[in-house]
């Protein structure tokens, strides 16, 4: 993808929208204007019918059925609706809850605020230097028993992908699994993950679809435990009221019907992203992968490591030629290193050093040699500047 003279290597942070999804979303902005919630009239119920039809075509592609699926505003509320939801929902019964050292902000928030308004512990599970939750770690991490583990399936910093069918067989059957699968829907099957999950976590701005939109995806049976995080109306069960937006709620579907089309662009991307790091390689000193081998990673995902190159600094000197990040960008902005790379193991300044390219749909061979070519000429800047600067 490029825009005007930026070159976009971020489709972690953010998908652009597909062209499939616009002319659904255009088409319901003018049609379903009234209110989906409104009992008394055609028009209300027609786009209440769209609604349940998003629902139906994103429980489909996930191979349940559309009475599993919440609308939330994207996943950070999802994460908390299926985390402090369960939490408000079950009280007194939770003993403690697991997470993962790499987990999204939302996830260790909702879980730290959660264990602080309803007193129980949050524990957390390492990962090993390839950003991977080992399932016998876990295992051993809840044998004083846990009433919630929430394991993200993708990572979004390393693209590390969790085996979520082991991660489920080493806890007992009592413990609930949630999973963010937010960046699932690009490099894995989702319908795999609830088989082994209870509740996952999607959002629509990271499958090509509208930012503002998201879902909690679970049985009504775990639905109809939870308790909502921010009460309201009656709509969606009570557990998550509000209007829901028809247009976004589309969008999203089709997003994830053109996902199921697209699933073959994960080798396609994963080939772009190989050929984008060996030309790295090929055109600078000191480049390396972090993180885990191809077969265990997102197959748009290249977190690179420039030695001795600061990362803020090499992304800002890439302006606005280059758009990638430093670290996730709910955190950027952040001098903190990313927590999911100290989680690793990397020093504080290996994980300074670290760049996440990330590479989609719409990204070319022209453009990621380009790319490619560009980011190895500031490193190169940026070094000889460093060399000045000590001399
Ligand atoms: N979880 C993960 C793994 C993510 O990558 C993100 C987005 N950075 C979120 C949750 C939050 O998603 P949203 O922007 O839809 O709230």
């Amino acid at each position: 993808m490029r825009d005007g003279d930026t070159l976009y290597l971020d489709y972690q942070a953010s998908t652009p929208i597909d062209p499939n999804v616009l002319v659904a979303m255009e088409r319901s902005l003018r049609r379903d204007f009234a209110n989906p919630h409104a009992a008394e009239h055609a028009l209300g119920w027609r786009a209440h019918a769209e609604i349940e039809r998003a629902a139906e075509v994103i429980g489909d592609f996930a191979g349940v059925d559309g009475d599993h699926v919440i609308f939330t505003s994207g996943a950070t509320e999802a994460n908390w609706l299926a985390i402090a939801g369960f939490a408000a929902g079950y009280k007194a019964d939770i003993r403690r809850i697991v997470i993962s050292t790499t987990e999204h902000k939302s996830v260790e928030s909702a879980a730290e605020a959660s264990a602080r308004w309803y007193n129980f512990e949050v524990k957390k599970v390492g990962v090993d230097a390839s950003g991977i939750v080992d399932p016998d770690r876990l295992r051993a991490t809840c044998e004083e028993g846990a009433s919630l583990v929430s394991i993200i399936a993708v990572g979004n910093e390393v693209g590390a992908i969790n085996d979520i069918a082991a991660i489920r067989g080493a806890l007992g059957e009592n413990v609930l699994l949630h999973v963010d699968a937010s960046q699932a829907p690009s490099a894995v099957d989702v319908g795999e993950l609830l088989a082994s999950a209870d509740l996952v976590t999607l959002s629509s701005h990271k499958a090509y679809g509208p930012k503002g939109v998201g879902a909690l995806l679970a049985s009504p049976e775990v639905i109809a435990r939870l308790a909502p995080i921010m009460p309201g109306g009656t709509q969606q069960r009570g557990l998550r009221p509000g209007t829901l937006p028809t247009s976004l709620c589309v969008g999203f579907a089709a997003a994830l019907t053109r996902m199921s089309e697209c699933i073959g662009e994960r080798k396609s991307v994963a080939a772009l992203r190989d050929r984008f790091v060996r030309e790295l390689v090929r055109l600078s000193e000191g480049v390396s992968m972090i993180g885990p081998p191809a077969e265990r990673r997102h197959p748009g995902n290249a977190c690179v490591r420039f030695d001795g190159v600061d990362a803020q600094d090499l992304l800002q000197a890439l302006q606005p030629r280059i758009a990638a990040s430093s670290q996730s960008a709910c955190n950027s902005g952040s001098i903190e290193p990313s927590s999911a790379l100290l989680a690793m193991g990397m020093s504080s300044t290996e994980a300074r050093e670290c760049v996440r390219f990330s590479i989609g749909r719409f990204s070319d061979q022209e453009q990621i040699l380009e790319a490619a070519q560009i980011v190895a000429n500031a490193v190169l800047e940026r070094r000889k500047l460093a060399r000045r600067i000590v001399v």
